[in-house]
């Protein structure tokens, strides 16, 4: 909990470390020259998949380029990027869906490959690894349910039972995006028996969808944030697969999804920046071209503050970004800064969205054009990786233990010491 283990800082302000520039230089061209260009070339960005070939284009480029698949280590033929590089990687893809696809960084195939590299065995990472960092195959994380409130993992009911040489799995989840067309799926499952289950009761396991028992009930229509293979409902019935499937040890499960959480929280936190900043240079110049009541819009005072607010909300949120990952990547505790970056920058994604779309005006409505999209796609983030609610219930906890020691709250706040 002590943060007094943080080195001492030389200088407070942030700049791009320098065996990053080359490579955010890179990725900023093939986001502007390929990536860009590219969203004319799919119909509907809500069905990527009827266009995956251009996807697997954008991913040649961006081997041309030197940055496919910059989280994975070179002997995965990645550039073994850390957290807080990838949060500036995330920051620039986020202008349009198809960026980090493109360069196959993209939730959940991001995070299941972290989560393979952390805990699978060697034969799980030739089997499932391999190709995902590939590319040629998609896969899902399933853990939330439709029968019990998921925030609280512990009510989690799906089941894996032991059967001799084999885990047989029953039960529903739901949301779980990229299931469709998705070979491989990481179920969080009980296999503890304990009636009242702890966190320790559960566990990972991979679960190839072509699994007799597994099946996709339906896919429900959502309010934005549509995704490659949608979020689809799944049934679980007297699914098979092998003990050599579980991944990490049994009973390790959350412990292994929270390693995972904090570099996709962040990513996905400079992924909404990177969405925001391009819908508020959007609203400028909507400001600057448009004129009502003789004036061009940016003349009217109300307008100007939209804008300026939206400035404020980016600022913040970059800064809570950056710092939050230079402490992940320094291994420094960032429980509390991750939880307070998810909160933050989902919401204020959602406020500058908002504003957008009031200045906008109708246009702002129209689901078929990107204003609309955005502001849908914002609603979800504040739901996805852990609820608004329930990040400031941790953070609140957190602050709470400072004071029962007689402490300052102030280390759990983002004080710099
Ligand atoms: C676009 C999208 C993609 C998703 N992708 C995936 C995926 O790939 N895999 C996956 O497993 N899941 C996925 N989810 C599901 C998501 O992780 C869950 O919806 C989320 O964890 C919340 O769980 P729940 O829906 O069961 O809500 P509930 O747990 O039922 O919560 C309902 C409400 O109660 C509030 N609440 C809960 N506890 C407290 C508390 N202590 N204090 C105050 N309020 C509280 C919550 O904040 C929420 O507002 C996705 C969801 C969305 C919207």
């Amino acid at each position: 909990m002590s943060q007094s283990s943080t080195p001492p800082i030389e200088g407070i302000g942030f700049t791009v470390p320098p065996e990053l520039r080359d490579v955010l230089d890179r990725v900023r061209a093939f986001v502007a020259e390929d990536a860009l260009p590219a969203e004319a070339e799919i119909p509907d960005l809500n069905e990527i998949t009827g266009s995956w070939d251009v996807i697997d284009r954008l991913r040649d480029k961006a081997r041309e380029r030197g940055i496919y698949a910059p989280h994975l280590p070179e002997e995965w033929g990645g550039l073994g990027i850390g957290v807080l590089g990838m949060s500036l990687i995330s920051q620039e893809c986020g202008v349009t869906p198809i960026a980090s696809l493109g360069l196959n960084a993209m939730a959940p195939d991001e995070g299941n490959m972290h989560t393979l590299l952390m805990a699978g065995t060697e034969a799980q990472q030739e089997r499932w690894l391999r190709p995902l960092a590939e590319g040629r195959i998609r896969s899902c994380f399933a853990m939330t349910e439709p029968d019990v409130a998921s925030s609280d993992p512990t009510n989690l009911a799906t089941t894996a039972v032991r059967d001799g040489d084999e885990w047989v799995l029953n039960g529903r989840k739901w949301f779980i995006t990229g299931a469709i067309g998705a070979e491989i799926a990481i179920v969080v499952a009980k296999t503890g028996s304990a009636e009242r289950a702890s966190h320790r009761d559960y566990s990972l396991i991979l679960v190839p969808t072509d699994t007799p028992g597994w099946e996709v009930v339906r896919d429900p229509g959502l309010i934005g944030a549509h995704m490659v293979g949608g979020h689809p409902e799944i049934r679980l019935t007297d699914v098979r697969v092998p003990v050599e499937n579980l991944l990490g040890a049994e009973g390790e499960g959350f412990v292994i999804a929270q390693k995972r959480l904090a570099g996709g929280r962040l990513a996905h936190a400079m992924r909404w920046i990177g969405v925001s900043q391009r819908a508020l240079d959007l609203t400028a110049e909507r400001l600057e071209e448009r004129e009502a009541f003789g004036v061009p819009l940016s003349k009217h005072q109300s307008m100007q503050w939209f804008l300026a607010d939206s400035a404020i909300d980016l600022y913040a949120s970059r800064m809570m970004v950056l710092n939050a990952a230079w402490r992940v990547e320094h291994g420094l505790e960032h429980r509390q800064e991750v939880a307070m970056v998810k909160t933050f920058v989902s919401e204020a994604f959602g406020r500058i969205l908002d504003r957008c779309v009031q200045v906008f005006g109708s246009h702002g409505m129209a689901t078929d054009l990107p204003i609309g999209q955005w502001y849908a796609d914002a609603r979800a983030a504040r739901i996805y990786d852990g609820a608004s609610e329930v990040h400031r219930m941790t953070i609140a906890r957190t602050l709470l233990r400072y004071t029962r020691n007689g402490e300052s709250t102030a280390a759990g706040c983002g004080q710099i010491s």
